[in-house]
């Protein structure tokens, strides 16, 4: 698809370019703040799996820009923003990176340190694994990736603190849903108007961090496999027994940003321009720095270029 036609097919993608984000997710963040004011009262915050960083640019411009007008002493109050992600990012003002995967131990020892002695107020996660396709298995990466948040949460999070991080809705959303409630008396999912609605992505926003009483962080994957045992967790409507009938749980489901705005399906005409002039598409803001498959375009073109069979496979197991 041209980059026109998809400013046209995709209006998220087109403004996203007008309005300087590196990705049309910025959308998602602001329009899940429309609905449940995320930022409010916060300086410090972590981005899991942030790149290309639309994210990290809304908390750049929300918390960080603001902030670094006013002469506010350095301290627990000042912003603080970390980012993570398995892939290099370009720099953001206010941003401070981290690269690295964030199921990893030694990822998430990096970003503690950073907040050494205060705790950070909100911790978003909008990670997805490259999809395969088959429902189960891009579910169950997912959760994975929420639950390896979850674990920087338990160490990051200030009690009273938010987490907001992607899902993919499918059978086991049920069982999620009550992991969080373990962690957050307050979570709905939610589904950005940005978001497609042919997507199964959602968000779930998890409010008012209150870690169970005498909560060891070591213990975390313990307390999780509870949920759902008949012994499990007994104060959560959604523990006794299994999550069917009358166990059955409904979800708190919220579309969010302004319903009259744009549709994340549809497609838009190309605004209108001047007599005799053609609508010139946008680059994109930040180009990815290193793609993943940039290295498959080098292979290919060496391999237009005739290199042989043998000098190829040495190429593909240098990278
Ligand atoms: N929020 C970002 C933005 O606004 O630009 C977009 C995030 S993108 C949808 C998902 C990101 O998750 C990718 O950049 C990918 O590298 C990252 N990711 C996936 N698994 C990860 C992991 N285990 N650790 C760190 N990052 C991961």
């Amino acid at each position: 698809m041209g980059k026109a036609s998809r400013d046209k097919r995709d209006i998220y993608y087109r403004k996203a370019k007008e309005e300087g984000w590196r990705a049309r997710s910025a959308f998602k963040l602001l329009q899940i703040d429309e609905e449940f004011n995320i930022f409010e009262g916060v300086k410090r915050v972590v981005d899991l799996c942030a790149a290309p960083g639309s994210w990290s640019q809304v908390l750049s411009r929300k918390l960080y820009l603001p902030a670094k007008l006013s002469s506010e002493p350095r301290d627990c109050d000042h912003p603080l923003i970390v980012a993570i992600d398995l892939q290099p990012m370009a720099p953001i003002e206010g941003v401070i990176q981290v690269q690295g995967d964030i199921t990893n131990a030694r990822t998430a020892e990096v970003v503690i340190k950073h907040f050494d002695g205060c705790k950070a107020d909100l911790v978003v996660c909008d990670g997805a694994p490259d999809v395969t396709g088959l429902h189960d298995m891009d579910e169950f990466v997912q959760s994975q990736l929420i639950l390896a948040g979850l674990t920087i949460v338990t160490h990051v999070l200030r009690e009273g603190g938010k987490f907001i991080a992607k899902i993919f809705r499918g059978k086991d959303t049920s069982l999620l849903y009550c992991q969080l409630k373990l962690f957050f008396p307050v979570v709905t999912f939610a589904k950005p108007k940005s978001s497609r609605n042919s997507s199964i992505e959602a968000f779930a926003v998890c409010e008012n961090y209150s870690p169970p009483e005498g909560f060891n962080e070591k213990d975390l994957y313990r307390l999780l496999e509870k949920v759902g045992s008949p012994s499990g967790a007994d104060d959560l409507d959604c523990s006794s027994g299994w999550l069917e009938g009358p166990n059955k749980v409904y979800i708190p489901f919220l579309a969010c940003g302004d319903l009259s705005g744009y549709d994340s399906d549809r497609s838009y005409p190309l605004p209108t321009v001047a007599e005799g002039t053609s609508y010139q598409s946008l680059d994109p803001v930040q180009p990815p720095i290193a793609p993943p498959y940039k290295r498959a375009l080098e292979l290919k073109k060496a391999s237009s270029n005739g290199l042989r069979e043998q000098e190829l496979e040495k190429l593909s197991l240098d990278s």
